[in-house]
C-alpha cells in the first residue's frame, strides 16, 4: 500500500492546476472566515446595545430632574445589583450636566476611578460608542437629559464592560489561526484530489494513444461524458484519426503483401533456374563466375521480399496472445542445432516461456545472431536469457565491429545500412533489424543495443513475464 503511494507522480499541468484551485480556496476561505468574524462582532455588539438600551429605558423613566435636582421615582431601579456591584455584566450609571457636574452615579462606578463624561451633540434618541477606560473596554449609551421644561441640561450615561465579549472575539480569532494551517493542508489535498481527477480522461488518452502507436490499431479510446465537453470532441477527434491511420496502414500492408506475392513467384523461378544453370555448366568456369553471382543476387532478393512479407503481417498474428512457447528449449535445442557449425554459446535458465508466435520469434533472433556473426567475422557470440523482477531478458553479445552512437537508433530503421557495413563492404539489405524489432515490438518487448567489452554489441531484448489470466 505505502508503496503504491510512493510510485504515485504527480505531472507539472497537474500540480499547476492544484496550485491553481489550492489559492481560489484559500482566497475563499479567508474571506468566509473575515465575513463571519464581522458578522459576529456585528451581532455581539448588537445584543450589548439593545441591553443598554433596555436599561437606559428603565433609568429613564425612574426620575425626573426639577430645579436643579434629581428626583428618584422608583429606588429599586438604581439598587439592581448590576448597577452596584461587578457583576458578570454590570451598568455603570451617570447622570450629569454640561459642567459635567454629577446629579447621581451608580455605586459600582467606584471600581473605576473615571469614566470620562463626554458632552457632545447627536441626532439619535440613544447614541452608542466605545470607549476606553483604565485598560478596560468598554460600551457607552448616552441619552440627552431634559428637565421637566424640556430643556436639555446634560446626558445620561450607561456603560457596561466588553471586556467578555472580546475574548469571546479574540479566542476565535486565535482558534481559526489554530485551525488555519489544518485547513490549508485540507484544501491543498482536496485540490490535488480535484486537479487529479480532472486529468483522468486525458492520461487515458495518452494510455491509449501509446497502446496504439505500440501494438494495437484497433484499439479506440472510451470514457463516458459528456458529448458538449471539450474532452469528448479530443476523444472523438482522436478515434476518427486512429480510424483513418488504420484503414491507410492496412492498405498499406496490403500493398506490400500482394507486391511480394507478385515479386516472390519469379524470383523462385529465376533462382530455379539459376541453380539448374550452375549444375549443367559446373566445368565451365567462365560462366559459372557470374551465374554464382546473379544466384546470390537471387538469393538476397527473396531474403528480402521474405522480410517483407513478414511485415506486412497483421501484429496480431504475430503477438498471437494465445499461444505459449518454451523460450528455454527454442534457445537451446532448436537455435543450437541451427548454429551448430558456427562459436554460437547459448546460457539459458531453464522451464521460460514466452507469449507469441514461436515462428516468428526464432526468425528476430536468427537476424539478430546472423548480423552478430556477420559483423565480428565469425567470432564468439553469446546468448543468454534470464528473468529478473519484472521482465524475461534475452542478451545477444558479439564481438565484432560494434555500432557508433549516432547510429546506435537508427540502426532499427528500414534500410538503414551502418557506415562499418557499407565501408566493409559487407553485405546486407538493412531490414533484418528492423524486422527483428518488429516482431519483438508485437510481443509488447523492446530491444536495444549497448556496447560489448573490450569490442562489439550487446542487443537486449526485454520481454513480458508470462502472465497466464491474459490467455483469454
Ligand atoms: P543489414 O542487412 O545491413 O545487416 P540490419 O537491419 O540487420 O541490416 O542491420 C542494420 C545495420 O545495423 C547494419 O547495416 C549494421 O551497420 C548494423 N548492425 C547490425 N547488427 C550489428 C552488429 N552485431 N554489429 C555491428 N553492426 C551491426
Amino acid at each position: 500500500m505505502l508503496n503504491k503511494f510512493k510510485n504515485i507522480r504527480f505531472s507539472k499541468s497537474i500540480l499547476r492546476n492544484t496550485l491553481l484551485i489550492a489559492s481560489v480556496m484559500t482566497i475563499l476561505y479567508l474571506l468566509i472566515v473575515t465575513i463571519s468574524l464581522n458578522l459576529f462582532k456585528y451581532f455581539l455588539n448588537d445584543t450589548l446595545d439593545s441591553r443598554l438600551k433596555h436599561e437606559m429605558e428603565k433609568v429613564s423613566k425612574s426620575f425626573y430632574i426639577e430645579n436643579d435636582s434629581l428626583i428618584i421615582t422608583d429606588y429599586s431601579e438604581f439598587n439592581e445589583s448590576d448597577f452596584v456591584y461587578l457583576t458578570e455584566s454590570p451598568f455603570f450609571l451617570q447622570i450629569y450636566d454640561h459642567n459635567k457636574k454629577i446629579y447621581l452615579q451608580s455605586k459600582n462606578i467606584d471600581y473605576f476611578h473615571n469614566i470620562e463624561k463626554s458632552i457632545f451633540d447627536f441626532n439619535e434618541l440613544i447614541y452608542f460608542q466605545d470607549e476606553i477606560s483604565h485598560q478596560n473596554n468598554l460600551r457607552v449609551a448616552y441619552q440627552k437629559l431634559y428637565d421637566k421644561k424640556e430643556e436639555h441640561i446634560g446626558f445620561i450615561q450607561i456603560s457596561t464592560l466588553k471586556d467578555k465579549f472580546a475574548s469571546v472575539l479574540e479566542n476565535l480569532i486565535l482558534l481559526n489561526a489554530a485551525i488555519f494551517p489544518i485547513a490549508l493542508i485540507l484544501i491543498s489535498l482536496a485540490s490535488l484530489w480535484i486537479a487529479n481527477r480532472s486529468f483522468a480522461p486525458i492520461r487515458k488518452i495518452i494510455e491509449v494513444a501509446d497502446k496504439i502507436s505500440a501494438s494495437n490499431l484497433s484499439e479506440r479510446i472510451h470514457f463516458n461524458s459528456d458529448p458538449e465537453d471539450d474532452l469528448t470532441k479530443l476523444r472523438n477527434t482522436l478515434n476518427n484519426l486512429f480510424d483513418r491511420l488504420e484503414s491507410q496502414i492496412k492498405q498499406m500492408s496490403e500493398f506490400t503483401d500482394n507486391a511480394s506475392h507478385q515479386l516472390m513467384t519469379p524470383l523462385t523461378a529465376l533462382n530455379t533456374e539459376l541453380e539448374y544453370q550452375i549444375n549443367i555448366n559446373s566445368n565451365s568456369k567462365e560462366i559459372l563466375t557470374p551465374l554464382k553471382e546473379l544466384k546470390e543476387t537471387t538469393d538476397q532478393m527473396i531474403s528480402i521480399v521474405k522480410i517483407l512479407l513478414i511485415l506486412s503481417k497483421d501484429v496480431k498474428s504475430i503477438s498471437n496472445y494465445k499461444s505459449v512457447f518454451n523460450l528455454s528449449h527454442l534457445l537451446s535445442n532448436k537455435l543450437a542445432s541451427y548454429y551448430k557449425k558456427q562459436k554460437v554459446i547459448i546460457n539459458s535458465e531453464s522451464n521460460l516461456y514466452l507469449r507469441g508466435s514461436e515462428e516468428f520469434f526464432i526468425i528476430a533472433i536468427q537476424n539478430i545472431v546472423d548480423n552478430a556473426l556477420k559483423y565480428s567475422d565469425n567470432q564468439n557470440v553469446n546468448i543468454s536469457s534470464k528473468l529478473d523482477e519484472q521482465n524475461l531478458i534475452i542478451e545477444i553479445s558479439d564481438f565484432g565491429v560494434g555500432i557508433s552512437n549516432d547510429e546506435k537508433e537508427k540502426i532499427f530503421e528500414r534500410f538503414f545500412r551502418g557506415t562499418q557495413a557499407e565501408n566493409l563492404g559487407i553485405k546486407g539489405s538493412g531490414l533484418g533489424l528492423s524486422l527483428a524489432q518488429f516482431i519483438i515490438n508485437a510481443m509488447d518487448g523492446t530491444i536495444e543495443v549497448s556496447e560489448n567489452y573490450p569490442s562489439g554489441s550487446i542487443f537486449t531484448i526485454k520481454l513480458p513475464i508470462l502472465d497466464f489470466s491474459n490467455s483469454e
